[in-house]
């Protein structure tokens, strides 16, 4: 069956002229979309939403992909479930004038259909395309005066929190919750009932609607805490066994291996040996500190805590923009794990940049992404990047810091306040003589380690550059640059404004959709706001 092509009219109706001038005030950006949409969506991109479908066909809903994508715009607008979102198509005039269907009283399109079109648009990576598209469409309008814009971009790049939308456990119940899944596929797989599945597997702490409720101890007490732990792991081996005994061979094959696997990864991630055996038959305990790359969520598997700052937490992830600072256009968006640093997001930045055959000429970033091959590349480019340097200091403040010696970065020598020369290699720590710094008049200013030791400095890995940063800003251009950075902390807050602190799906690939589906409506209100001005 072809795929059918969006061709709604141009020309306003007179009903729509009516509705075009109730939206000036407030929720403009129908109005824009129903006035823009036939550029939005133009042949050429139809073209290839179209291809989407080329691999199954047309699917079971033969409706046009780009009204199904507009749908999608329209629904993060307003932040629409996808129940709501068809309900929206019959009772509001709004989407219905957007939409195209203007006095319908049937929904333009089923809520599966929603589902599975946007399903496809993240398999095809055509979310990617439309943000890309706004870019195209900001090119085409006379809202920026791209004459008097620089040649190569200047970028900017930061990053928010995301807190994950799925539940974060303590150790019993990632436990209990990873168990229950194990629990889960064996009954649908054997067409038992759960609870029969528990009793023959010698875990019956399942049965209860919740772990702790199973094990029923005082939680305060660490005694009794410690007890329902080796009585939990007893149940989980008890399980484990019994699954080895009775379905050797689908214990190897999805899905019941991926339950599996995904308990024995809780408990090595959250459990250890109690050292010395623990006595009282304590074998294991809940291990102390974190382990690295925990999973913190059974129901979304690539959450992760992280930090915002030293006492700020959170559990889930980063979204990351990198926006045009001369047209305040979104170009790329990522998503990360909570736990990794920065730097990471930035080969995906980068390549959806390059991909639009941009090139960037300044780079604005914070220091957490100054370790980024991006920052290499831009730099190796003969480009410039800017971002606030680290601060040179030292215990208390009342001794010398690194900014009161002088580096030579050509001869690689280090000249302390007293002029005593030293050489180093970066990425080391150097030591000045001991015998010089003992008999150093300057030296209560300089050190406080023992006598026969002299001062030490750490010198980075990537100095020259940081060299270079602490330069930049002692002059007043230097600063006025830096403070063009506000502009990209704006339109984070606007993202975080539309999409809220919570993400919307389970998984960093759904969560890059919204993030890419927020930073387009965002494009497309400042090109309203452009052209409007
Ligand atoms: S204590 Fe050592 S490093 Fe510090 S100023 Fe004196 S000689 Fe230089």
């Amino acid at each position: 069956m072809p795929v059918p092509r969006w061709c709604p009219p141009q020309e306003p109706t007179r009903q729509e002229d009516f509705l075009l001038r109730r939206l000036t005030r407030t929720r403009k950006l129908f109005g824009f979309l129903r006035l823009h949409r036939h550029e939005l969506f133009d042949e050429a991109f139809q073209t290839e939403l179209e291809a989407m479908y080329r691999d199954t066909g047309a699917g079971k809903d033969p409706l046009p992909p780009a009204q199904l994508a507009m749908a999608v715009l329209l629904q993060g607008y307003v932040g629409a479930s996808d129940a709501e979102a068809v309900e929206l198509t019959i009772v509001d005039l709004r989407w219905q004038m957007v939409l195209g269907c203007l006095g319908t009283t049937e929904p333009a399109f089923s809520q599966g259909a929603l589902h599975d079109f946007r399903h496809r648009l993240i398999r095809h990576d055509m979310d990617r395309r439309l943000l890309e598209r706004t870019v195209e469409l900001a090119r085409q309008t006379k809202g920026f005066d791209w004459k008097k814009l620089p040649k190569t971009l200047r970028v900017a790049i930061d990053s928010a929190p995301l807190e994950g939308a799925g539940r974060v456990e303590d150790t019993f119940n990632l436990l209990g919750h990873a168990a229950r899944q194990v629990v889960a596929c064996i009954a649908a797989m054997l067409d038992w009932t759960v609870d029969r599945v528990c009793a023959e597997a010698g875990i019956p702490v399942l049965l209860e609607s919740s772990v702790k409720r199973g094990l029923d101890v005082e939680w305060s007490d660490p005694e009794q805490k410690a007890e329902a732990l080796q009585s939990l792991v007893a149940q989980l081996d008890a399980l484990r066994r019994w699954v080895e005994s009775h379905l050797p061979e689908q214990m190897k094959e999805p899905p019941l291996q991926q339950t599996l696997e995904t308990l024995e990864r809780i408990v090595a991630q959250d459990l250890e040996p109690t050292p010395g055996g623990g006595g009282g038959g304590s074998s294991v305990r809940i291990r102390k500190g974190v382990a690295p790359d925990r999973r913190i969520s059974i129901e979304d598997p690539q959450m992760r805590h992280g930090r915002k700052s030293k006492s700020r937490r959170f559990n889930g992830y980063k979204r990351h923009i990198a926006a045009d600072l001369d047209t305040d256009l979104i170009l790329a968006t990522a998503i990360t794990p909570a736990n990794q640093p920065e730097a990471e997001a930035t080969p995906d930045l980068r390549s959806d940049i390059a991909r639009q055959r941009l090139t960037i000429g300044e780079l604005y970033i914070d220091r957490g992404y100054i370790k980024s091959l991006l920052v290499e590349q831009v730099l190796g480019t003969g480009n410039e990047v800017i971002c606030k340097p680290w601060v040179p200091r030292n215990k208390g403040g009342e001794l010398f810091t690194k900014a009161d010696f002088r580096l030579n970065l050509r001869d690689l020598t280090i000249t302390c306040p007293a002029n005593e020369v030293q050489s180093f290699r970066l990425g080391g720590t150097v030591e000045f003589d001991a015998t010089r710094c003992d008999h150093c008049p300057l030296r209560a200013q300089c050190t406080k380690r023992p006598l026969g030791h002299g001062r030490q400095v750490k010198i980075a890995e990537d100095e020259r550059l940081q060299q270079r940063l602490r330069k930049q800003i002692t002059t007043k251009k230097g600063r006025a640059r830096l403070r063009q950075r506000v502009r990209i902390e704006h339109r984070l807050a606007h993202i975080v404004q539309r999409q809220g602190r919570r993400a919307r799906y389970l998984g960093m690939r759904p969560n890059l959709f919204d993030l890419r589906r927020a930073a387009t409506l965002q494009n497309l209100e400042t090109i309203h706001r452009k052209m409007a001005a």
